[in-house]
């Protein structure tokens, strides 16, 4: 384990120059305090917990300090939002503080959100409030402990800085980790500006440092685009298998690691609802919970299309072409697991299916139905869920059909097997908020709570059953503004 002041910075991104990221220093926010820290996001960085209450790490995390060969910088990117394409995005509230490196041999970004304004900041103030940072925080790690790919959180600092959203706000950073912060908007960007030398340069950098692999290939860039299809249709059907709704699945908000990345008004199905939309300024519903899959689909032909100096449009066609098979199997196969099943059936897809469109018309909770039909053998459990569904009929024909396919599995371990995948706390808008609440007054315990149990979400522990509990009334209609 090393202080902050022993980590090695190598500032890989910086380096490519002014056309790809600017110099600016952070705008340090008043009266810093820690709010909440992840030990297994500091470990990436070879910092133990302990150092996150070091006044130094708060001094350096809400932009008083630097270390001495720091270049923060704020990274150039466009993008297509809501389906329409905005030449000039960037980081207009974030810095890439440097690139630490780990024993490991790993670099991590270190990316501080709510820096300040920067020359990408259009209108904005710079900031992020303390509510969404809260979230930010909340969800990276519980996503990591899924088992979900995602960027990760180190910190959430706040402070007396007044902001303005619809009411005025406090400020606040969080410390992001992730191994890269480009998106797809990086090569739209020099794309549709039409700077053919730094397109290389990135897709050069892109390739050397995170898909080395695909130097060897014969078509580097091919195999990497091949790869950034494949990673994404694993990370969408993670989020459809588990249920969760990203929300501005824009394409400056998709890593070209295939990450959950740049949260917004985001959410975790509560009851399962296919229509679901998360972000309440999205009024036509773009990017409802079951349009992420063509949503990602399309995002990536906007990557493909960008790469089109690099790849012949037809490689790129039928490289586009396996992201929906890729996406199905992917996603049968955790929807498989979290049913009990550890082999494939030809069934499956339509047994899936069934399901979902009956908890669909019975508000059935989506987390709480998988964890207890592991919770018991088999007919006992589809006893048990039985009473949660209005549908009787097609429950009863749902539930026969699943004993039936249930029979050929050895059930001997099949609770802690199912269990494994099936968490038992999930991070519920309801809760998130409660712990906001909380923050706002300046009461961190709760956030911290909730972080810690989200930390091993599969595992019942003692004195938390509330965290596992349905939601209120209240708590299933929140309205989660889209300012952060
Ligand atoms: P987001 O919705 O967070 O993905 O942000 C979209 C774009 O708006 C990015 O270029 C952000 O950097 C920028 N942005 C969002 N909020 C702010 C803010 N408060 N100040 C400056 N730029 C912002
Ligand atoms: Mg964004």
């Amino acid at each position: 384990m090393k202080a902050l002041d022993e980590l090695t910075l190598d500032n890989r991104f910086a380096r490519l120059g002014d056309d790809f990221s600017t110099e600016v220093l952070p705008d340090p926010i008043e009266a810093p305090r820690l709010v909440v820290a992840s030990e297994a996001a500091l470990a990436l960085l070879d910092l133990p917990l302990s150092e996150a209450a070091s006044p130094l790490f708060i001094d350096v995390f809400s932009g008083h300090k630097l270390w001495a060969d720091a270049q923060p910088r704020a990274m150039v990117y466009s993008g297509h939002q809501f389906g329409h394409y905005n030449p000039r995005l960037g980081d207009g509230r974030g810095l890439l503080l440097g690139e630490a490196y780990n024993a490991a041999g790993e670099h991590w970004d270190l990316h501080l959100k709510g820096a300040g304004q920067t020359p990408y900041s259009r209108m904005g103030d710079g900031r992020a409030v303390l509510r969404s940072s809260i979230r930010e925080f909340l969800a990276s790690e519980a996503l990591h402990a899924l088992g979900i790919p995602s960027s990760r959180a180190a910190c959430v600092i706040a402070s007396d800085t007044p902001v303005w959203r619809e009411k005025q706000e406090r400020a606040a950073t969080l410390l992001r980790l992730a191994r890269s912060h480009i998106r797809f908007g990086h090569f739209e960007y020099f794309y549709y500006t039409k700077q053919p030398e730094q397109q290389k340069t990135l897709a050069e950098h892109v390739l050397a440092l995170h898909f080395p692999h695909c130097l060897e290939q014969p078509e580097p860039y091919l195999a990497m685009f091949r790869e950034i299809v494949e990673r994404n249709a694993e990370l969408i059907a993670y989020w459809q298998a588990y249920g969760f709704c990203h929300g501005v699945m824009n394409t400056d908000n998709m890593s070209i690691l295939g990450i959950t990345f740049d949260f917004g008004p985001f959410a975790f199905l509560d009851d399962f609802d296919a229509r679901f939309i998360c972000n309440h300024s999205d009024h036509e519903g773009r990017y409802a919970f079951s349009h992420q899959v063509p949503i990602a689909h399309w995002n990536l032909s906007a990557l493909a299309q960008a790469l089109t100096p690099f790849i012949s449009v037809d490689a790129l066609r039928e490289t586009l072409g396996l992201f929906l098979p890729l996406y199905e199997t992917h996603y049968l196969d955790l929807m498989r697991r979290r049913l009990g099943f550890t082999q494939a059936d030809s069934g499956d897809k339509v047994l899936i299916e069934r399901l979902l469109s009956l908890m669909q018309n019975s508000a059935v909770d989506y987390t709480l139905f998988f964890r207890n039909l592991g919770e018991q053998p088999p007919e006992q459990a589809v006893a048990r869920l039985r009473d949660d569904f209005v549908d009787l009929q097609g429950f009863d024909a749902w539930a026969a059909d699943y004993l039936a396919r249930s029979q050929g599995e050895d059930n001997h371990d099949r609770r802690e097997r199912m269990h494994r995948v099936n968490p038992l706390y999930i991070l519920r808008n309801y809760l998130a908020q409660k712990a906001i609440d909380a923050a706002e007054d300046g009461d961190y315990s709760e956030v911290q709570r909730l972080h810690n149990v989200l930390t091993r979400p599969f595992e019942a522990q003692p004195g938390m059953q509330a965290y596992a509990e349905r939601p209120p009334e209240w708590g299933k209609h929140l309205e989660i503004s889209c300012s952060s």
